[in-house]
């Protein structure tokens, strides 16, 4: 059966390869290139001056590059030229003026391969450098952002925890001490201390590249569970709260806890945004339900500062911020975690004033069909 020229070629360069292989090893690599040395010396010194074999020392200095260090290789080279030398002067056949110029190709040709195969060398070398300064600072800038994600998502719990701590001592330094008080301002530092541990750990298997735990989730839940994880600064800022939520809900499959971040961030966002507007003048509105395509969509409707038109296009651009110590990743870990849920988040403007945040996920059954 005859051959493809495609198998010959693949044959061909799977020889070349395992020579390759072979070739990286000392033990068949040095004695090779001496073989190749003492080759070329005893055909330069054998054959007639007119003939310049000696040029074929650049193949020894070729299998040094790269292999020995730049110092070795210089060294290799003047072995190469002193052994050129010598075959000159022992060779007896031949014209020694054509003998006098090719010593003069072979010693210069010698001379600027091993110039030039190293220079070569070092530029690779550099590009490698830079390669992995490269690595360096983009694993740098992660683990920036990583940390910037850190803070803002457990920022949250932390000042619930010191809001609900304070209400505590509160409670208790009251005459007489209102323990009951006390006892369930206490119970929500604990509940908010282990939300924050959940997050890390959450973030944890994040940067590990852990996969989310999916499971089959009720939006209406998440939205309330964010609620009351929000109440506190709700309260705190006196907005009055209003919850939309339709009644048999279609379910998403996604990940609970990053679901309920991206409401408490909309939720955060929301209230931040009131701060500076009249008390009376706070509202926020939590809405959810089925689309036209039975898809789910959550909404936040608040009566805040509102978004400038100019800054609509940057709003969900990591480290973009109009706060004061803002972090500008809350939008940008919401849209992440949305659109890994095979969502999409966005935003409209509220006229006179506020913002309306849209989240839509996929339904359960939809996904699945
Ligand atoms: P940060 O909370 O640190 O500012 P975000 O990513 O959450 O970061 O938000 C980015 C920016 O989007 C905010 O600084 C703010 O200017 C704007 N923004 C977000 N939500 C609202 C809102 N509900 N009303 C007005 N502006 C908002």
């Amino acid at each position: 059966m005859s051959e493809t020229v495609g198998e010959k070629a693949s044959g061909l360069s799977a020889a070349l390869r395992r020579l390759h292989h072979l070739f990286q090893k000392p033990i068949v690599r040095l004695p090779v290139m001496a073989l190749l040395m003492v080759a070329i010396f005893v055909f330069d010194t054998l054959t007639d001056l007119e003939i310049a074999t000696a040029v074929f020392y650049i193949a020894v200095i070729l299998l040094a590059i790269g292999r020995f260090a730049p110092r070795q290789v210089v060294g290799l080279a003047a072995i190469c030229v002193k052994l050129t030398l010598v075959s000159f002067v022992l060779s007896k056949s031949g014209s020694r003026e054509a003998g006098v110029v090719n010593l003069g190709i072979s010693i210069s040709t010698i001379a600027i391969t091993t110039y030039l195969a190293l220079k070569m060398v070092a530029a690779e070398g550099a590009a490698h450098a830079a390669r992995a300064q490269l690595i360096r600072v983009a694993r740098v800038t992660s683990l920036g952002e990583l940390a910037a994600s850190i803070a803002h998502e457990v920022n949250q719990p932390l000042a619930a925890i010191a809001t609900s701590g304070d209400t505590a001592m509160r409670w208790l330094s009251a005459e007489p001490p209102n323990i009951d008080r006390a006892r369930s301002a206490i119970s929500r530092v604990v509940e908010d201390a282990s939300r924050a541990s959940i997050i890390i750990a959450r973030v944890r298997d994040h940067a590990r590249g852990d996969p989310p735990v999916l499971q089959v989730i009720r939006v209406d839940e998440v939205i309330e569970e964010a609620v009351e994880l929000s109440g506190g600064e709700l309260q705190r800022h006196a907005i009055a709260l209003r919850l939309a939520l339709a009644d048999a809900l279609p379910t998403v499959m996604g990940d609970r806890v990053q679901l309920q971040q991206v409401v408490c961030n909309l939720i955060l966002n929301a209230i931040e945004a009131m701060m500076p507007v009249p008390a009376s003048r706070r509202s926020l509105t939590i809405a959810a339900m089925a689309d036209v395509n039975g898809d789910v969509e959550i909404s936040t409707c608040d009566t805040g500062i509102g978004i400038r038109e100019d800054h609509l296009a940057r709003l969900f651009d990591s480290f973009w911020t109009t706060k004061e110590g803002g972090t500008g990743i809350g939008l940008t870990v919401s849209r992440t975690i949305v659109e890994a849920h095979g969502g999409a988040i966005w935003v409209d403007r509220m006229k006179p004033y506020g913002a309306l945040f849209h989240v839509r996920l996929p339904a359960y059954a939809a996904a699945a069909a």
